[in-house]
């Protein structure tokens, strides 16, 4: 016969007859009788809780390396489609970028990007590392990159490997590049830049680009490179003066957490009955590979 046990949670419980019989022989070898009896659905949700978040902690870690890999420049860390405040002229570039975000995922299925054009100073940096940050809280890979610094390190001496970085550049699920066209490049330059665009369009692979030149200007980079482009991509005009002073000023914008945060293993204090008796365990997360 199974020896009865009440857990606080769940009310009677068996032991196992094997406890029970061991329970039996702990008159006549106490010290012999290690298995004692759990309440199984004590245990049962202690396990469901673990496993539920080490899953969230794991994600969260996931997102956290991505938003780390993305290589966001450290004064845009904390920039977000959230805290980007268009001006009253730049209320068409926010209902693009707005209806653009609203469905990462379509967007990446499509290849479909953003160009956004406009004079420096008017926000297109932040905005680029807004759409960073949106993409890799949509689950996706994205990479920021500036051109003329990409650019730099396609030329001797080398600063670190090109062929690695270009590798990057060229397969990550969303490409945010910045400043092309800051100057008239060489034909090798353009002929870089146009093998990027022209892997990424060929692939449907989505790209998020800036640049200071207008619409009209765009020829300037290449003119298949801007064809490409104007294919692939929403064009989005910022207008309007330098808010670079302004965003300096901004306390609330300088002092924002970043986009994304390192998640803590998070920690559980759990209750099994035992026995009869409520015993404590303190689970911490896994750190995942
Ligand atoms: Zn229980």
């Amino acid at each position: 016969m199974s020896e009865t046990f009440i857990c606080p949670r769940h009310g009677d419980y068996l032991a196992p007859e094997a406890i029970t019989l061991a329970a039996d022989l702990r008159t006549i070898v106490p010290l012999a009788v290690k298995r004692r009896a759990r309440c199984t659905q004590c245990v049962a949700d202690a396990d469901a809780a673990k496993q539920e978040a080490q899953k969230r902690y794991e994600i969260d870690l996931s997102r956290w390396r991505r938003w780390e890999a993305a290589e966001v420049p450290y004064r845009y860390r904390n920039r977000t489609l959230g805290n980007w405040k268009p001006s009253q002229d730049q209320q068409q570039a926010f209902r693009l970028v707005d209806a653009w975000a609203a469905d990462i995922r379509s967007r990446y299925d499509a290849g479909e990007g953003l160009l956004v054009m406009g004079p420096p100073g008017v926000g297109k940096t932040h905005l680029l590392a807004g759409l960073v940050s949106a993409v890799i809280g949509a689950g996706f890979k994205a990479r920021y990159a500036s051109w003329p610094e990409a650019w730099a390190r396609c030329r001797p001496p080398f600063d670190g490997s090109p062929e690695l970085l270009f590798r990057e550049l060229m397969n990550v699920d969303f490409l945010a590049l910045d400043e092309i066209g800051i100057r008239s490049g060489t034909p090798k330059e353009q002929e870089r830049l146009f093998e990027l665009i022209d892997y990424r369009y060929s692939r449907a692979l989505p790209m998020l680009v800036a640049t200071n030149l207008t619409a009209s200007e765009l020829l300037r980079v290449g003119e298949r490179t801007a064809d490409r482009l104007r294919e692939a991509c929403t064009g989005v005009v910022l207008t309007g003066s330098s808010k670079r002073q302004e965003a300096a000023e901004d306390e609330a914008l300088r002092r924002a957490p970043d986009a994304h945060q390192e998640p803590a293993p998070p920690s559980l204090r759990l209750l099994k009955a035992v026995d009869g008796q409520d015993e404590e365990e303190q689970w911490r997360a896994r750190q995942a590979a």
